[in-house]
């Protein structure tokens, strides 16, 4: 089996502990740093591998610290795991001198480890009588704090780390998913969603889902006003105040990039899509010349996380040549610069179709990857691209969502 065979997520969270935890996970850091110190003597120019290190110095460290047998077989994986990497630092000619265990860590597993996802609490094997403490995840109030997504029942905690940091605790909570089957090799009727990026909106997909600039353009234009004061004030402690401002405004717009990026493949599984399909990124700056909040950077980070979000749910994401989407009839394919008498709003001079312009172009998107599918030699086999209402294929046009058996109902999912 491949190590492929999972995805792996970290998800970072602070754990409330009270102060008699405090004292027992203190001391579980303190023997686990010993335990993986005399598993690191033991081994030392002697052996790197797992159960080597583990056979060598599994006894000792039962005899010299608190740590119980799962604890004691971890540190010993550890120490096998950090004599290996110094031996391929020195293989490649670099320094690497025996490790030594100060920083306060302990690493956890599933025996170690429990996730109560419900409670949204954990429970931990600590040393000394190696009973456990229970503690709560402190979870961001926000519901998109992302850590909430692997609390779902479908991925696994799995390796963990505890870490100690000013005065508070905190798990890197390790999970794994069995890699779901993806890129609709077997099916012919696969369905994307196309996606339009925009100033106004910053994205909006086939299915008429909005994602408004609103917020962002707003905020943009407080953290100008701002930067423009300290710009004119010109003071060093001015330019660190300058930095510390843009450090907040970057936070801010990947916030909102990552509930756009929840969005949009909420959406595509929504309608039962197989993919989602942007426009090529290159060159969207001159596309979009009045975007305020670093158009280029903003772009690329929504489609990674995408393309991040979308993989952990078995969708592929993919990207299509943007010429005369924006200029281009959804409807009758006339394609003219005339076509648009306002930014927001389409009008086609062929067929009087009249639709929001970033909606339009989000079909000409879709329809843009339909038909390079059928020129291409490697097929995803995707023949449609959602609608609100239905689904349309190049072949037999636009086919509402009630006369086909195979494409779910969004109006009846949502309703029941
Ligand atoms: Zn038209």
């Amino acid at each position: 089996m491949s190590s492929d065979e999972y995805l792996r997520r970290t998800a970072i969270t602070r754990l409330s502990v009270t102060t008699e935890d405090e004292r027992l996970l203190r001391d579980t850091v303190d023997a686990w740093r010993r335990g993986c110190q005399i598993a690191v003597e033991k081994a030392w120019n002697r052996c790197h591998d797992k159960s080597a290190v583990q056979s060598l110095a599994y006894d000792e460290i039962r005899d010299r610290t608190t740590l119980g047998s799962q604890h004691t077989i971890l540190a010993t994986h550890q120490a096998a795991e950090n004599i290996r990497s110094c031996r391929s630092r020195r293989e490649n000619g670099r320094k690497a001198s025996k490790p030594t265990y100060t920083s306060p860590t302990v690493r956890y597993d599933s025996r170690t480890m429990t996730v109560f996802e419900e409670d949204e609490q954990v429970s931990l094997t600590v040393a000394g009588d190696h009973s456990r403490v229970r503690c709560d995840l402190v979870l961001p109030e926000d519901e998109d704090g992302y850590q909430r997504q692997y609390l779902d029942g479908e991925w696994e905690p799995t390796e963990s780390t505890l870490h100690y940091r000013n005065g508070d605790w905190f798990l890197h909570l390790g999970f794994r998913k069995r890699r779901p089957e993806t890129e609709g090799e077997t099916t012919e009727n696969g369905t994307v969603l196309g996606v339009d990026l925009g100033v106004e909106q910053i994205a909006v997909t086939s299915t008429a889902r909005f994602f408004s600039a609103g917020e962002l353009n707003h905020r943009r234009r407080e953290f100008e006003r701002v930067r423009g004061g300290l710009q004119k004030c010109g003071s060093r402690s001015a330019h660190r105040t300058l930095e510390t401002v843009g450090g907040r405004e970057d936070e801010f717009v990947k916030h909102v990039l990552h509930s756009v990026a929840n969005g949009i493949v909420a959406e595509a599984r929504r309608f039962g899509c197989d993919g989602i399909v942007f426009e090529e990124l290159s060159g969207i700056r001159t596309r979009l010349p009045n975007a305020a909040w670093h158009a280029e950077w903003a772009f690329e980070r929504l489609y990674e996380y995408v393309e991040y979000k979308a993989e952990a749910v078995g969708l592929f994401v993919d990207t299509v040549d943007p010429r005369n989407t924006s200029r281009r009839c959804a409807e009758c394919g006339h394609v003219a610069e005339t076509n648009r008498p306002s930014r927001e709003t389409f009008e086609c001079e062929a067929c009087g179709n009249r639709n929001h312009a970033d909606y339009n172009a989000a079909k000409n998107v879709a329809a843009a990857y339909l038909r390079r599918e059928q020129q291409s030699s490697r097929r995803r086999g995707v023949s449609r691209y959602a609608l609100k209402s239905g689904a349309v294929s190049e072949r037999s046009g636009f086919a509402p969502y009630e006369s086909t058996d195979e494409s779910p109902n969004p109006a009846a999912t949502s309703s029941g």
